[in-house]
């Protein structure tokens, strides 16, 4: 899964050169679900990683899955700093900084990015989850290094990769990436609520130009069209309003992300099959799947 290149070097051997690799450790929305209804897509919570093609670690989002980012990054031995961007602070997009095991190795190195008016006010609200009576070791304990670099709308620069950041349509305010290399783009945009097209920060047109011609879209798809009368201003999408926004944007890939809780494995088998029936009727091409713990794509 995923696109390769292949070129030969001086001695005939094939090798893969890969702009960025995208894995997924985390895909679930809300809160965890653990459980035997939910191996195949994962039951933790947000967190996904970015590596370019020098190594350069970016981590995006620390929800449950994390967790387990931090064993196989122990397990690598990764050096050198680490990059952490936080699309928002909701517990679902957190909870499992406690758990990574690296941030208790005084060598570790975090540059942490996230929506606030100042580096001091990003430190306090990621910090905040650690205090007493929350957590039993305290932030100020901690013997790594941290930085925090707030982030706006803003086009930044992280090892190799450039990214752009837009503000979502979320309760609180959320921020969508697009991360791109050398034309390869992989769009980042959840808690995001793509039909409430009045209230939004920007015009619908804006989230498709910013998701334009994605490699690899990833978006909120928490919701069906039906239950959305329902709720609305939730910050979510339904699969539908993912789906459509795609095609706008003539994206070659859609993962569907931020499960809802409830969701059991053949629920997103049936929103991937839906969605493959839509792009039929309407005659476009489009690869779409649910996404799950574990997967990786190369761009
Ligand atoms: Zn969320
Ligand atoms: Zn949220």
């Amino acid at each position: 899964m995923g696109i390769v290149h292949q070129c030969l070097d001086k001695t005939g051997l094939i090798q893969y050169i890969y702009i960025m690799r995208v894995k997924f450790w985390g895909t679930r929305g809300s809160v965890p679900v653990p459980g035997s209804t939910t191996i195949r897509y994962g039951g933790n919570t947000t967190c996904i990683e970015v590596e370019d093609r020098n190594g350069n670690l970016l981590i995006i989002d620390a929800g449950t899955g994390i967790r387990a980012l931090g064993n196989e990054l122990m397990r690598r031995g990764k050096q050198g700093p680490i990059y952490v961007f936080l699309t928002h602070f909701h517990w679902d997009h957190i909870q499992g900084w406690p758990f990574f095991t690296p941030t208790y190795l005084p060598k570790s190195e975090f540059v942490v990015y996230g929506h606030a008016k100042s580096a001091d006010r990003l430190r306090e609200v990621f910090s905040y989850q650690m205090r007493t009576p929350f957590f039993p070791v305290k932030f100020t304990d901690l013997p790594c290094s941290f930085s925090f670099v707030p982030v706006d709308e803003d086009i930044l620069k992280i090892g190799n990769l450039n990214i752009q950041t837009i503000k979502l349509c979320h309760p609180g305010g959320t921020l969508g990436l697009r991360v791109w290399e050398k034309k390869r783009a992989f769009v980042l945009m959840t808690d995001h609520e793509a039909g409430l097209k009045d209230k939004q920060p920007h015009l619908y047109t804006d989230y498709v130009k910013f998701a334009s011609k994605a490699d690899l879209l990833i978006h909120d798809a928490q919701f069906t069209a039906d239950v959305l009368p329902t709720h609305k201003t939730w910050g979510h999408s339904s699969y539908q309003e993912a789906l459509q926004l795609a095609i706008d944007a003539g994206a070659k890939r859609l993962g569907l992300f931020h499960h809802a809780p409830e969701r059991e494995y053949n629920d997103i088998d049936r929103f991937v099959d839906h969605c493959n029936q839509i792009l039929e009727r309407k005659d476009k091409s489009l690869d779409v799947f649910g996404t799950m713990e574990g997967m990786v794509f190369t761009l």
